[in-house]
């Protein structure tokens, strides 16, 4: 439950980052200069507090599983799935789903907010026990252990990761926690539509509904800055790395998966030919 006051100015307070743990931050902090935060450790600053309550209550599962349908949990079972490292937990919306299909499941993510929260909505939607496990992707393979058949990570995560050392750091650390038969799953938002469209991508998108909007408020090649806002009219802002399609293909390529399937994701609200998110199947062999 929100007992925390609503953060309708995220930049205030001036607390310096550096000094400040995750753990204890109820509120985001991008500093000064907010669009000048081009970090991949500054995920863990960025799911705090309200945002990620909100976030959660807002956005139902059940409409949420609807509008996804079986794509996932089909492309894992004609590929004979049976263990799945969920590296992007979240808020637990996908372990809780493989679970439930009777994946044998371990849920990892950077963010200990995050894994608190998952293993609490497995208990309160379906009774299971997640097994989470608090893990950054570049270092996966010292904090996880055993092989599994797939990994999965969505929701738009990947994004986080701000420079090229670091996305090639992390899918080498996901080539090598899949046996040798393994896929890898990663969506993505598309970018390039909002890149490529000139105004750097005005558009705003509801998440299941319309209790959440979602609008870039600053974009350029390095960063993709978007704006969330909720009900009570309270702003959250996450910055991101603007992923092309092509690039992050190429990155797949490089660390060795040898055949990349990408889909388009017509799901959202407005029925337009360019399709908002890219889902990536990557096989190792
Ligand atoms: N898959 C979930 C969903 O769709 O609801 C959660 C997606 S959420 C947008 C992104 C998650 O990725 C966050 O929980 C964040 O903590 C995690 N994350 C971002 N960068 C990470 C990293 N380098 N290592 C591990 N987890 C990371």
């Amino acid at each position: 439950s929100m007992t925390k006051s609503a953060n309708t100015r995220p930049h205030e307070g001036g607390k310096n980052e550096s000094t400040v743990s995750s753990i204890e931050l109820e509120q985001q902090v991008f500093g000064d200069n907010p669009t000048e935060v081009r970090d991949t450790d500054h995920y863990t600053q960025e799911y705090v507090g309200g945002m990620v309550d909100k976030w959660d209550e807002l956005i139902d599962w059940k409409k949420r599983s609807e509008s996804e349908g079986r794509f996932f949990i089909d492309q894992l079972k004609s590929r004979g799935v049976h263990t799945v490292l969920d590296a992007a937990t979240g808020t637990g919306f996908h372990s809780a789903r493989l679970v439930e299909e009777g994946f044998d499941t371990v849920s990892a993510d950077g963010s200990p907010q995050m894994l608190a929260k998952a293993f609490q909505n497995g208990i309160d939607y379906g009774g299971n026990v997640l097994r989470v496990v608090n893990a950054d992707w570049r270092w996966l393979n010292r904090d996880v252990h055993g092989e599994f058949d797939a990994i999965i990570c969505l929701g738009n995560s990947f994004t986080h990761l701000f420079s090229e050392h670091d996305r090639r750091k992390a899918l080498a650390e996901f080539y090598a926690k899949l046996k040798h038969d393994g896929v890898l799953i990663i969506d993505q938002r598309n970018y390039d539509a909002v890149l490529d469209n000139g105004s750097g991508g005005n558009r705003t998108y509801y998440y299941c509904g319309d209790q959440v909007s979602a609008k870039p408020d600053h974009v350029d090649d390095g960063l993709a800055r978007y704006k969330y806002t909720f009900p009570d009219n309270s702003e959250y802002f996450l910055n991101m790395y603007p992923l092309r399609k092509k690039y992050l293909r190429g990155l797949m390529r490089d660390v060795g998966f040898q055949k990349i399937d990408t889909y388009g994701d017509f799901q959202e609200t407005y029925a337009e030919s360019e399709p908002d998110y890219f889902i990536h199947v990557a096989e190792k062999s």
